[in-house]
C-alpha cells in the first residue's frame, strides 16, 4: 500500500523503537477517558487519504494509550495482570510480520511444531498421558467452551443418539469462572454449581450430595464435572482427585478450568495442590495471565485429542485437502481441529519463543517469585493492625479486609489511588461483603508495592 508520506525506513524505525521503549520502560499506569474525552482529544482518524503512520502512530501514543490501563505496571493488582517478558513481546512483532496461518499443517507446520513443544510442556507439568494434545486459543472463555463442547460431543455420541435432543447438565462449584455459565448459555445446556465451601472451593460432599438428589433424568444429563484450578475470585484450589473421583463414578468428562491457577503447576512449592489434574479430560490455563505471554493466549489441552477432533473438525470441499495425507504432511496435526474456529494466528509462539529462549527454570523461579511475594505480602496484612486477612493465600490472590470500611470507602480509595497513579486495586466481595483482592502474577511486583498500599489504606 502506497506509504502518504513515510518510507518504510522511517516507518520502521518509529513502529520498532516505540515497541522497545515501551517494553524497556517501567510503563505509566494511566487510566480510561470517557468517550467524549477521546473524541474530542484524537478527533475522527479514519479518513479518505489517511493521517500518515507517523501521525496516526502519534495519536496512539499520545492519546489512545493513555487511555489504556498498563496491565503490566507492577502495581496493577486488579483482576488478573499481565507480566508478558520481553522475549515474548519482542517475538509478537515476528510473529504479526510472518504472516503465519496457524490453522493447519499444510501452512503453518513450523509455527504448530513449535506451539506443540509449549503445549507439552504444561502438559508434562499437569502429568497428562503422552497421546494429550491441544491449542492454543484465545482464551479461558474459548478454551473453556471449546473443550466443554468435547464433553458434549462424547456423552452423546455415547448415548448412541438417545441424548441427541436432550439439554446436557454441566456440574460445577460456585467458585467456577463465570465462563462456564456463558458455555451453558451458548451451549444450550444447564448448570449446576453447588455451593463451595467456606474458603470457595468445591464443597466435595455437597458436589456428591447434589448429584444424588438430582431425579435419574437429570443425572443422565450430567456430561462434565469441571473444577478450578485456581479460582479467580479467591485463588483456591479445587479438590481435583476427588472431582476426577465423581467423574469417573459417573462416567462423565472431568474438566480442569486452570486458566488462572494452572501456571502453579510450574512451581514446586504449590504443585501438590494439584493432584489429581493427571486425571482431566481437559485442562486449560492462559499463559496470558501467569506464565508471562502476551494477550491473547490459552492453552487448551485434551488427554485424547481424538475425540475433540471428531468434535470440532470443520468439513467443506475446500478444506478437505487439509484432512488428506499429503507429502508435506498434511494432515498430520491441524490446530484448527481442536477448537471452536478456524482461521488462528499463532499465538501460540511469544509463549513458545520465550519459554524456549529462557528455559523452564526461569518460568518456576518466576512463578516463585510471585508466590512469595503474594504470602509475604498476606503476612503483612495479617500483622497490620487496621487490615485483616479474609482468607489464607494458596496461590498469588490475596483476599484482605480494611476494618470498619464499606464499599464506598474502597471504592474511593481505589478511584483515588489511579488518579495519583499509585496503583490500581479494585474491590471485590466475598459472601456478599464487599473487600479487596490483590493478584500477584508479575515478576516485577515486590513486597515494597504490598507495603505501600497497605500504608495507603491507614
Ligand atoms: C480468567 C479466567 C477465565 C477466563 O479467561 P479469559 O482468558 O479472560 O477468557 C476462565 N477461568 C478462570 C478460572 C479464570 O481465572
Amino acid at each position: 500500500m502506497h506509504q502518504r508520506d513515510t518510507s518504510v525506513e522511517v516507518l520502521t524505525q518509529a513502529i520498532v523503537r516505540y515497541a522497545v521503549d515501551r517494553v524497556r520502560m517501567e510503563p505509566p499506569l494511566d487510566g480510561p477517558r470517557t468517550q467524549a474525552e477521546l473524541q474530542a482529544m484524537a478527533g475522527s482518524t479514519i479518513s479518505e487519504h489517511g493521517l500518515g503512520a507517523l501521525e496516526a502512530l502519534r495519536v496512539f501514543g499520545d492519546v489512545l494509550a493513555p487511555a489504556c490501563i498498563s496491565s503490566d505496571h507492577p502495581r496493577f493488582l486488579s483482576f488478573v495482570p499481565a507480566a508478558p517478558t520481553e522475549a515474548s513481546v519482542l517475538f509478537d512483532l515476528v510473529v504479526g510480520a510472518s504472516s503465519i496461518y496457524g490453522g493447519s499443517w499444510l501452512e503453518g507446520g513450523g509455527a504448530v511444531f513449535a506451539e506443540n513443544q509449549a503445549l507439552r510442556w504444561i502438559a508434562d507439568l499437569a502429568g497428562m498421558p503422552a497421546a494429550a494434545g491441544g491449542v492454543f486459543v484465545t482464551g479461558g472463555t474459548a478454551g473453556n467452551l471449546s473443550a466443554l463442547i468435547v464433553a458434549r460431543h462424547r456423552w452423546r455420541t455415547k448415548a448412541g443418539g438417545r441424548f441427541d435432543r436432550t439439554r446436557g447438565l454441566i456440574v460445577s462449584s460456585k467458585g467456577a469462572h463465570s465462563s462456564i455459565a456463558l458455555a451453558c448459555r451458548a451451549m444450550d445446556a444447564d448448570e449446576v454449581a453447588v455451593a463451595s465451601d467456606a474458603e470457595g472451593r468445591l464443597h466435595v460432599e455437597n458436589l456428591r450430595d447434589a448429584i444424588a438428589a438430582m431425579a435419574p433424568d437429570d443425572r443422565e444429563r450430567i456430561f462434565a464435572i469441571v473444577a478450578t484450578g485456581g479460582t479467580t475470585n479467591a485463588g483456591v484450589v479445587d479438590d481435583l482427585a476427588a472431582a476426577a473421583d465423581i467423574a469417573a463414578e459417573l462416567g462423565v468428562w472431568f474438566h480442569v478450568d486452570g486458566a488462572y491457577g494452572g501456571a502453579g503447576l510450574a512451581a514446586p512449592s504449590v504443585r501438590d495442590k494439584f493432584r489429581g489434574i493427571e486425571r482431566a479430560d481437559s485442562f486449560i490455563v492462559d499463559p496470558h495471565k501467569w506464565l508471562f505471554a502476551p494477550y491473547d493466549c490459552c492453552a487448551l489441552l485434551y488427554s485424547d485429542p481424538t475425540e475433540a477432533k471428531v468434535a470440532h473438525t470443520q468439513h467443506a470441499e475446500y478444506l478437505d485437502v487439509l484432512h488428506t495425507d499429503g507429502e508435506h504432511g498434511a494432515g498430520e496435526w491441524n490446530p484448527s481441529d481442536y477448537a471452536h474456529h478456524l482461521s488462528r494466528r499463532a499465538r501460540g509462539l511469544p509463549f513458545w519463543f520465550s519459554l524456549a529462549a529462557y528455559g523452564t527454570a526461569a518460568y518456576r523461579e518466576a512463578v516463585e517469585t510471585t508466590l512469595r511475594v503474594a504470602h509475604e505480602g498476606a503476612r503483612l496484612i495479617a500483622a497490620a493492625p487496621h487490615l485483616e486477612l479474609v482468607i489464607e493465600p494458596e496461590l498469588s490472590v490475596v483476599l484482605f479486609r480494611r476494618r470498619g470500611w464499606g464499599q464506598a470507602d474502597y471504592q474511593a480509595w481505589s478511584d483515588r489511588l489511579l488518579a495519583e497513579q499509585v496503583a490500581f486495586v479494585v474491590p471485590t466481595s466475598w459472601a456478599g461483603e464487599p473487600v479487596l483482592r490483590i493478584c500477584v502474577v508479575n515478576p516485577r511486583t515486590t513486597l515494597d508495592d504490598i507495603r505501600l498500599l497497605i500504608d495507603s489504606l491507614q
